[in-house]
């Protein structure tokens, strides 16, 4: 086979890879590449005889090609693009398609995969501390007890229910992880149904009544009885009792919730409002990430564990829709979830 005809197979084949390919000649000259390297380090100017360091400028990446075009040897190595924002695993090894020698490198982006490790890295790192807080304590209370505690009659049934506290705070946190891993993983399926939603929020107003009354808050339904969301019962649930839960914890004593519905757009629109202190800008477009808290030592004086917002998140786009938030410092906050409305 000719030499051109070679050429034009291999450019054939090279351009259907979505991993960036590039060629260079004896000279460290670019001979050959694939559209997504084009586009990924010369946008601007065909790449065709420009000297690898032109373009990307790296000197692990230059001493790669130098092993292969020089050596024959071929290697491995790790690039950042100048700016930081993409990065590669780098193949380079010796390529004998004409007399003369030349390298070919195949760029392979791990940009995505680095920052998933990081997310990750982070998500373990909050676990393990938002599971010691509460296991310090129970360890601390059963020392106590064990120290001559238990026959304090005063105060030996106090010690009991710190410990029973937070051996419920770390149920609880395990349940949240637990679920929200298994939406994550598509194990969460939804059924939507056309749900009375008037009734579900009388329903969730009798579960929360004790506790909005502790913290002398009204709960107030301005839906219509006549109104039918398209959602699956149970995680719709879940998700207006997280955001009604957190709308009686954050409202001020004497405060009023209200949930109301409002169909726009093709969308259904149920939002929880409170009479709070309402949520600082900075905070407001962090709040529905996992662990994230304006203040700590509230939340968990309240038993929350910083996950309920992601859950309700997570839930509102596998019905299709989201979740989201406005708030008037001073004022108070209004939670919204968005789901598709239901053609008749
Ligand atoms: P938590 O278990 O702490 O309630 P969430 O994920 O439900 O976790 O909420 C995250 C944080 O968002 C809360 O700790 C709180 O700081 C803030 N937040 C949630 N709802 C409200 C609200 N209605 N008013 C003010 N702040 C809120």
């Amino acid at each position: 086979m000719e030499e051109t005809e070679r050429r034009k197979i291999l450019s054939a084949i090279l351009d259907t890879t979505r991993e960036c390919v590039l060629v260079a000649d004896e000279s460290f000259r670019i001979s050959g590449w694939n559209e997504a390297a084009r586009k990924a380090f010369s946008p601007n100017t065909s790449p065709e005889g420009r000297r690898i360091s032109e373009i990307i400028r790296d000197l692990d990446l230059h001493e790669a090609f130098r092993r292969a075009l020089v050596s024959g040897i071929e290697s491995e190595i790790r690039l950042e693009t100048a700016g930081g924002d993409r990065k590669f695993d780098v193949h380079v090894s010796p390529l004998l398609l004409s007399p003369s020698r030349e390298a070919i490198a195949f760029f392979y982006e791990t940009t995505r995969l680095d920052r998933l490790e990081v997310v990750r890295q982070e998500f373990l790192s909050n676990i393990s501390h938002e599971l010691r807080t509460p296991l310090t304590s129970i360890l601390a209370f059963v020392e106590t007890l064990e120290d001559g505690g238990i026959e304090d009659e005063g105060n030996n049934r106090r010690f009991l229910g710190v410990i029973r506290r937070n051996a419920e705070r770390m149920n609880s946190l395990i349940a949240d992880i637990l679920e929200l891993s298994q939406i994550e993983a598509g194990r969460v399926a939804v059924e939507p149904v056309a749900v009375d939603l008037h009734g579900l929020v009388s329903e969730i107003f009798t579960a929360l009544g004790a506790k909005a009354r502790s913290r002398e808050v009204s709960l107030e339904s301005a839906v219509d009885p006549a109104v039918r969301v398209f959602a699956d019962t149970r995680r719709l649930e879940q998700m207006l009792v997280n955001l009604i839960d957190n709308a009686i914890k954050f409202d001020r004593t004497g405060g009023l919730v209200t949930v109301s519905h409002e169909r726009r757009d093709g969308l259904d629109l149920i939002s929880v409002s409170d009479t709070g202190e309402g949520i600082l800008p900075e905070h407001l477009v962090r709040i529905f990430e996992r662990f994230y808290r304006v203040d700590r030592a509230r939340s968990r004086e309240m038993g929350g564990t910083g996950l309920g917002l992601a859950i309700v998140k997570h839930l509102a786009r596998l019905h299709n829709g989201d979740a989201s938030v406005e708030s008037t410092l001073g004022k108070g906050s209004t939670f919204r979830i968005e789901l598709p409305a239901f053609e008749k």
